[in-house]
C-alpha cells in the first residue's frame, strides 16, 4: 500500500488527476473518496433521514473505498458471497449485510448463514425452501425480505426490470403463495419487503411514481397477512448524467415528492414504525470516479484523427457503450493536459485491444491532442473496473487509487487489489 500525501498545485480536481497520473501511471481509475462521503450525506439529509443508504457493493467493491464510506450507510448490500466475503475482511459486521441476488448457491447460503448475515432477500420461495433448511441444520432464524418484482414500473428507467418474465424477486401475482409459504418457515423470519426494479432514471416523475408503486405494494402485502414489517428497501432507481444532453436529477425536488409520499406511508399503522432503506450504487459513487488513460500515440486515418488509447473496455466496458445500452454514445471525457478550448477538434478514442470495438468515443469534441496527453473519463466511479474484462488481451490491469482532499494538498491511497492480492488489514490507513 502507498499511502501519500502529495500537493497538488491549485485545490481543483484537474490537478489531483494530473498528479494521480503522475504518480501511478495509466491507466488508472480515482475515487474522490470523500466527495463520495459527501454525496452520501447530501441524498440522506434532503431525505430527512427517512432512509438509511444502503450501498450496493456490486457498484464497486472496491474495499479501500468500501472502508472509506461504510460508516455512512446503515448496509451494505451484497449480491454474492464473495462480496460477503470482501465485507467481512474490512471489519464490516454480517448483521449490517443484506444479502440479494438471483441464484444463490447452496454453499453460498450456508456461509451466510455460518456468519450470520442480517437480511436476506429471498428472490423465489425455491431459495427461501432451501435457507429455511440450511439456518434449521445450523440451529439458527434467518431474517428474510421477499423481493416483490412488480408487475410494472414507470419508463424512464435506463434498466428495468418489472412486467416481463424476470430472474429476479417474486412476480407481484405469486406474491400470497410466497408469503403464506415463507410464514410457515420455522427457521426464517420475515421481517418485510425488497424492491428494486429499474435503474438509472434522471426523472423525478418516475422515481415518485415508482415509489408509490413500491408503497402500494408494501401497504397490500402487509394488510393481506396482518403484517407489520421491520423493514422495507426501496430501491433507488436514482442514476447520473452519462451523455451530453442528460440533466443531473434534480435531487431538491425529488426529496420533496418522496418526503411526502414517505410521510404519508407512515399514516398507516402496519408500515409506520418500518426501518427504510434507500438502496443504491451508481448516484453516490459514479460522478466522483475517472478513469485516467493516456494517449499513447495519435494516427490520422482517411481523414480521421485517432487517438491510440492505454485504455479500452478491457477497463472500462461501460464507457464503450457494452454494458446494457443499444447504441453507443460518447462519456463524459474531457483532456486534462490541454485546457485549450479553442484549439478543439473532432478526434476518435480507441483502447489498445485488438477488436474493432474497442472504442472509447467517436467524433468527440476536444482541445488539440497529442501523444502523452492524459484524458479522464468521467461517470466512472461505478461499474467501471469491476464491470470490466480486465483479462481480455493481458494488459496491466488499472491501479485504483483513493483521493483524498485537504485544502491545497491531496492524499493518494492506492487501494488496487488486483492482480496483487491485497494486505486487506492494511488497505486504508487510518489516523
Ligand atoms: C445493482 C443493484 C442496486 C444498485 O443499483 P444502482 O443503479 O447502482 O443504484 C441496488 N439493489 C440491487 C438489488 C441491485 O442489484
Amino acid at each position: 500500500m502507498i499511502t501519500d500525501r502529495v500537493s497538488a498545485r491549485g485545490s481543483g480536481r484537474r490537478e489531483v488527476l494530473l498528479a494521480g497520473a503522475e504518480k501511478f501511471g495509466t491507466p488508472c481509475y480515482v475515487y474522490f473518496a470523500d466527495r463520495i462521503r459527501k454525496r452520501i450525506d447530501t441524498v440522506r439529509d434532503a431525505l430527512g433521514g427517512r432512509f438509511g443508504i444502503s450501498y450496493a457493493v456490486k457498484s464497486n467493491p472496491n474495499m479501500g473505498l468500501i472502508d472509506r464510506i461504510r460508516d455512512r450507510c446503515v448496509t451494505l448490500d451484497v449480491s454474492s458471497i464473495g462480496e460477503v466475503e470482501r465485507c467481512l475482511a474490512i471489519g464490516a459486521s454480517a448483521s449490517d449485510l443484506t444479502f440479494s441476488g438471483p441464484a444463490k448457491r447452496e454453499e453460498e447460503l450456508a456461509r451466510a448463514v455460518e456468519v450470520g448475515v442480517g437480511e436476506m432477500v429471498c428472490e423465489s420461495v425455491q431459495e427461501a425452501f432451501l435457507l429455511d433448511r440450511l439456518a434449521g441444520e445450523a440451529g439458527k432464524v434467518m431474517n428474510v425480505l421477499i423481493r416483490i418484482n412488480p408487475k410494472r414500473s414507470p419508463k424512464q428507467f435506463g434498466v428495468n426490470m418489472s412486467g416481463k418474465p424476470s430472474q429476479f424477486g417474486v412476480d407481484e401475482e405469486e406474491m400470497p403463495r410466497a408469503i403464506e409459504a415463507i410464514l410457515g418457515m420455522r427457521h426464517l423470519r420475515l421481517i418485510g419487503f425488497h424492491i428494486y426494479s429499474g435503474t438509472n432514471s434522471l426523472s423525478v416523475e418516475a422515481i415518485s411514481e415508482n415509489f408509490s408503486i413500491f408503497i402500494d405494494l408494501f401497504s397490500r402485502f402487509s394488510e393481506m397477512y396482518e403484517l407489520v414489517p421491520e423493514k422495507l428497501v426501496f430501491g433507488s432507481g436514482f442514476g447520473v448524467p452519462y451523455h451530453d444532453g442528460d440533466d443531473p436529477l434534480d435531487l431538491p425536488a425529488l426529496a420533496r415528492r418522496l418526503n411526502d409520499q414517505i410521510d404519508a406511508m407512515k399514516q398507516n399503522p402496519r408500515l409506520a414504525r418500518a426501518a427504510l432503506a434507500l438502496e443504491m450504487g451508481r448516484y453516490l459513487i459514479a460522478p466522483e470516479g475517472f478513469l485516467l488513460t493516456r494517449v499513447i500515440r495519435n494516427k490520422s486515418s482517411r481523414g480521421t484523427t485517432i487517438c491510440l488509447c492505454d485504455a479500452g473496455f478491457n477497463n472500462h466496458l461501460a464507457a464503450c457503450g457494452m454494458m446494457g445500452t443499444i447504441i453507443r454514445r460518447n462519456w463524459p471525457i474531457e483532456n486534462v493536459s490541454s485546457t485549450d478550448a479553442a484549439s478543439s477538434k473532432e478526434y476518435t478514442l480507441v483502447g489498445p485491444l485488438c477488436t474493432t470495438i474497442d472504442i472509447l468515443a467517436s467524433d468527440i469534441e476536444l482541445p488539440e491532442t497529442n501523444d502523452g496527453d492524459l484524458l479522464a473519463i468521467g461517470s466512472s466511479g461505478a461499474y467501471g473496473h469491476t464491470a470490466s474484462p480486465a483479462r481480455f488481451i493481458s494488459h496491466p490491469e488499472p491501479r485504483e487509487i483513493l483521493a483524498i482532499e485537504h485544502g491545497g494538498s491531496v492524499e493518494f491511497v492506492d487501494v488496487s487489489e488486483s492482480p496483487r492480492t491485497p494486505d486487506y488489514a492494511s488497505v486504508i490507513s487510518r489516523d
